[in-house]
């Protein structure tokens, strides 16, 4: 089922973050969406995710119980006290609830996930003890796990190592394979151009949507800073 958004705009106090957007994101397709720091990049993603629920426009073609959303990383609590083990368990809390404990089969899902990840051994740690790179391994495992249609990641590849990269790319592909309809936040428009079949270039609006050769011109990237310059003075690609 492919993923359709109409004329969708999200405001914070009366400043629209996202404005009249529209766009339809296949199943199956591998999104990539760019866009100058305060794009609306994340805003979008938690809108796909069910987590903003007020706005205007539509959204037909997703579920937020068949999502699986990945967070930015600064988003997250790494001081919480949670092993590996119970932060990718925590992907399965629409079969076990709050309260149930994990059984053979589960523990021996979150076990492959982990392995698939290259995280074997790796359970009973610490989150707090993790690499950036580990953590955001530990994270994909929590994705697998939630083993959903459409999958969100933001921001997925900031500060961590090639090797992590290349890895959980390889991930990502099987994902691909599959069927599922990836939609990944990133700045890295060179990871774009070599991995991302399609792009979203978003400044509040939408600036281009197809085939990622298409999208990351030159034009389309002036254009995407001018529109975003308009909004803010102090706004500008981020270079991490
Ligand atoms: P991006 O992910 O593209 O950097 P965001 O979606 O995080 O952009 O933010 C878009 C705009 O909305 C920014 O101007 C940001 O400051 C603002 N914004 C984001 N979240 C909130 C919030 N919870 N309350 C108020 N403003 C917000
Ligand atoms: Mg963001």
């Amino acid at each position: 089922m492919s993923i359709k958004i109409q004329n969708l705009t999200v405001s914070y106090n009366f400043h629209p973050a996202v404005h009249h957007l529209s766009a339809t994101i296949n199943q199956g397709q591998w999104l990539a969406i760019v866009g100058p720091n305060g794009a609306g990049k994340s805003t979008l993603l938690n809108v796909l995710a069910g987590i903003i629920t007020e706005y205007e426009g539509s959204i037909k073609g997703i579920n937020p119980n068949n999502v699986a959303y990945l967070p930015q990383q600064t988003k997250l609590d790494k001081d919480f006290p949670i092993t590996v083990l119970e932060l990718i368990s925590t992907g399965l809390w629409q079969e076990i609830g709050f309260s149930g404990g994990l059984s053979d089969t589960q523990i021996e899902r979150c076990m492959n996930a982990l392995e698939a990840v290259g995280l074997d051994g790796f359970e009973n740690r610490q989150i707090n003890t993790l690499s950036g790179g580990q953590l955001q391994r530990s994270l994909f495992a929590r994705v697998l796990m939630q083993d959903q249609q459409v999958i969100l990641l933001d921001e997925p590849f900031n500060a961590i190592d090639t090797k992590t990269l290349t890895d959980l790319t390889l991930v990502i592909k099987e994902w691909q394979n599959k069927n599922r309809t990836i939609i990944m936040v990133t700045h890295d428009l060179e990871y774009v151009k070599d991995n991302c079949p399609t792009s979203m270039l978003l400044a509040k609006e939408c600036i281009d949507l197809g085939s990622t050769k298409s999208v990351l011109t030159k034009e389309n990237l002036d254009n995407a800073k001018k529109v975003s310059e308009a909004f803010d003075e102090n706004s500008a690609w981020c270079i991490s």
